[in-house]
């Protein structure tokens, strides 16, 4: 495959001046991944303080209920309450070996910019943060979180105000001043070579449940579910997973009010192909091939691409994406929450509401592997909204 490609997606399509600045970055990944201190520093990190390896936790009454075997690969217990931290840690610290003394990120509900103060925080680097207006205002709380952790967050008002204007911006920031600022970006999206190193450092999730299952189950789980938002927690899931042709490998996009309206972040089953933040991938589009605003009520799926190795596992169809509306999303959310006394981020119930879905249809005791990418704690407000209810902090 050419080199910065999956299939015929992914690439560099950014202006010249961003040249020199992703070299650098390609140049030294390739340099500390292969170094033991690295590896070693960060393993430590991601062990004594996000709390890794995740649990790998069998889902008993949910599995009773519903006639297959389901374990959650708990994600929602890392630090910061997300599969985020995996990511930020691993490009923190390369940020920090490379001599850069600022982070720059871009976030759409506020996990990505929290886990990236977090980060900052704990290994001394200068943080700022790109959000949306829209987002920040439904998401004021996790403003307040980013500031109290010690980083600035600029509020973006240009075109829909949500996530894919705060990427645009950080970009930006980032070509202004490249000699002592990383860009970390938070999804497995963007020019080459981002996708391929938030992979790698989600990846962990893959490499801790594979041992997990076969450790527990003594076989390989009959299918690996997780959303996709921009795909890191679902790229990271399947990594480990997809030499193993047995194992289907399944992601759940947001349908939002329905794939046949459009208010959906449905990409792999509604987009089109083509070139955007850097990358060649789907992306949802008008009928002139402008970027569609995109919808869904779960504020960290509502990005219109996807990741290029998505795309690419899509075309070869060696994994599948289905899409799961706001109501099938939320009805997953309180099931989790009542069955198994789990509240999952809404994100991850779109995951849950698949599985919730097709169990029946499956053999019985089908052995699933289902990715919990983050705790819902950060939605019950929204939620209650959702169903007619105020609630007051
Ligand atoms: C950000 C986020 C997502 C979506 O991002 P991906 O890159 O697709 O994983 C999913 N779940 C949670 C809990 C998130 O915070």
């Amino acid at each position: 495959m050419k080199s910065g490609y999956f299939g015929e997606h992914g690439g560099q399509f950014v202006p010249e001046i961003f040249m020199n600045a992703i070299i650098e970055l390609e140049q030294a990944y390739t340099r500390y991944k292969l170094d033991p201190s690295f590896t070693q520093e960060l393993k430590e990190l991601l062990d004594n303080y996000a709390g890794r390896p995740s649990r790998l936790y069998y889902a008993k009454k949910m599995s009773q209920d519903l006639g297959a075997r389901i374990y959650l690969k708990r994600e929602d217990l890392n630090h910061t309450g997300s599969h985020k931290i995996n990511n930020v840690l691993g490009q923190a610290l390369l940020a920090k070996k490379m001599g850069k003394s600022r982070i720059i990120a871009e976030t759409g509900a506020g996990q990505h910019g929290v886990a990236s103060a977090t980060g900052a925080a704990l290994l001394g680097l200068e943080c700022e943060i790109f959000m949306g207006q829209e987002d920040a205002k439904r998401q004021a709380l996790n403003v307040y979180r980013m500031r109290l952790l010690g980083a600035k967050v600029h509020i973006v008002s240009s075109g829909t105000a949500t996530l894919k204007d705060a990427v645009s911006q950080a970009l930006r920031e980032w070509s202004m001043r490249i000699e002592d600022t990383h860009y970390l970006l938070g999804s497995a999206v963007g020019p080459h070579p981002f996708p391929m190193i938030v992979r790698d450092f989600q990846s962990v999730i893959s490499l801790e449940s594979r041992a997990q299952i076969l450790q527990a189950e003594g076989k390989l789980p009959d299918m690996v579910v997780a959303c996709v938002g921009g795909g890191s927690n679902a790229i990271g899931s399947f990594h480990h997973f997809v030499k193993d042709s047995s194992v289907r490998l399944i992601g759940c996009e947001a349908a939002g009010k329905g794939i046949d309206t459009k208010e959906t972040a449905a990409t792999l089953t509604t987009g089109k192909m083509g070139i955007f933040h850097g990358m060649k991938s789907y992306f949802c589009q008008d009928e002139c091939g402008q970027i569609a605003p995109v919808y869904s009520i779960s504020a960290g799926l509502d990005y219109p691409g996807v990741g290029p190795e998505h795309a690419y596992l899509h075309d070869i169809k060696r994994a599948e994406f289905v899409a799961i509306t706001d109501d099938e999303a939320v009805g997953a959310f309180e099931y989790l929450s009542k069955m198994e006394g789990i509240i999952p981020a809404i994100e991850s119930s779109h995951a849950i509401a698949y599985v919730r879905k097709v169990a029946k249809d499956l053999p019985k005791d089908s052995l699933i592997l289902l990715t919990l990418s983050g705790r819902g704690d950060k939605d019950c407000a929204a939620m209650a909204r959702y169903k007619g209810e105020e609630i007051y902090e």
